[in-house]
C-alpha cells in the first residue's frame, strides 16, 4: 500500500502536477479516534511512509533546516539569500514562541517553505518511545495534537498550510507515520546528516554535504549561530553550485495515502 502510494506521488511529481494541498484527509479528532491503542512494530527514522530522498533530474539536491528552540541563525540565513538557494524550514511552536514575527517573514521567501516540525517539539511515537533523551507523544491523541496544534498556528501565521512535516529528532514509530499521512501530511526525512544536531565544526558539514547524491535530502539547523553550521553551508554551497549541483524544493508529495 505504502510503495503504491508513493510511486504515485513520484509519477505526480515527475509530470509537474500542480502543487496543492490536499486538506485533511482525517479530521484530527477522527485521526486519534481511529489509530487510538495501535500497537507500533517500528521505530526509527526512515520506514515506509516517510520520504528521505526525491526523484532528481540530474545533480539536485535539497537542503532543509530545523528550527527546534532558541535563536535564528541569520548568518545562514544571509548565505541562501546570498546565493539563491531554496530550503524548507522545519519550525516548531517553541522556535516561533522564541522568534517572534520571524515565520511570517520567511514564510514571504519564494526560496523558502515553511514545514511542520511540531508543538512541543517532542520525538513521535504513541508509546511514549525516546530519542537522544527526549520522551515521545505518549498516545495517538497526543501524536495529533503535536502535529495539529502547529499545523494550525503555521496556516495562521503564514496563509500557508506546510505539506511536509518532521517530528523532533526525525524519530516516529509506523503508527505516528500513518497519523501524520492520515492528516494531509508526509513526514520528510534525510540522506545527508550535514551539521549532527549543529555539533559539527564547518569542515564536517562540507565534507558531508560534498558526499550528497543526486536526490539527497540534507538536514541541517537554523537555530544555532554559534555552531559550525553557517560557515560550513557557507563554504560547501558555493563548492556545490561551482561543481554543477542545483538545490532544490523537494517535489510536494500530493495527496498520497496510505491507508
Ligand atoms: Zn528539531
Amino acid at each position: 500500500m505504502f510503495l503504491t502510494a508513493l510511486a504515485g506521488a513520484t509519477a505526480a511529481s515527475a509530470l509537474g502536477a500542480p502543487r496543492a494541498f490536499a486538506g485533511p484527509l482525517m479530521d484530527p479528532a477522527q485521526a486519534a479516534r481511529r489509530y487510538a491503542g495501535r500497537a507500533p512494530t517500528q521505530w526509527g527514522m526512515s520506514m515506509p511512509g516517510v520520504v528521505s530522498t526525491f526523484p532528481a533530474d540530474g545533480r539536485q539536491l535539497a537542503l532543509t533546516l530545523d528550527a527546534c528552540d532558541g535563536a535564528c541563525d541569520d548568518a545562514l540565513l544571509a548565505t541562501l539569500r546570498r546565493y539563491r538557494v531554496p530550503a524548507v524550514l522545519f519550525v516548531c511552536s517553541k522556535w516561533i514562541d522564541a522568534n517572534p514575527g520571524r515565520v511570517e517573514r520567511l514564510a514571504a521567501s519564494p526560496l523558502l517553505e515553511i514545514g511542520n516540525h511540531g508543538t512541543r517539539h517532542v520525538p513521535l511515537s504513541v508509546t511514549g518511545r525516546r530519542a537522544y533523551g527526549i520522551t515521545g507523544t505518549r498516545s495517538a491523541a497526543d501524536v495529533v495534537a503535536e502535529v495539529w496544534t502547529n499545523q494550525q498556528r503555521l496556516v495562521e501565521l503564514t496563509g500557508r498550510a506546510p505539506v511536509w512535516f518532521r517530528a523532533a529528532t526525525a524519530h516516529y514509530d509506523d503508527v505516528a507515520v500513518q497519523i501524520v499521512r492520515g492528516l494531509g501530511l508526509t513526514p520528510l526525512g534525510f540522506t545527508v546528516n550535514a551539521d549532527n544536531g549543529a555539533t559539527a565544526p564547518p569542515a564536517a558539514v562540507r565534507s558531508a554535504i560534498g558526499r550528497a547524491l543526486p536526490g539527497s535530502v540534507v538536514i541541517a539547523h537554523l537555530n544555532h549561530p554559534r555552531s559550525g553550521t553557517a560557515a560550513g553551508l557557507g563554504g560547501a554551497i558555493p563548492a556545490m553550485l561551482d561543481g554543477g549541483w542545483e538545490f532544490v524544493l523537494p517535489p510536494q508529495p500530493g495527496a498520497a495515502v496510505t491507508h
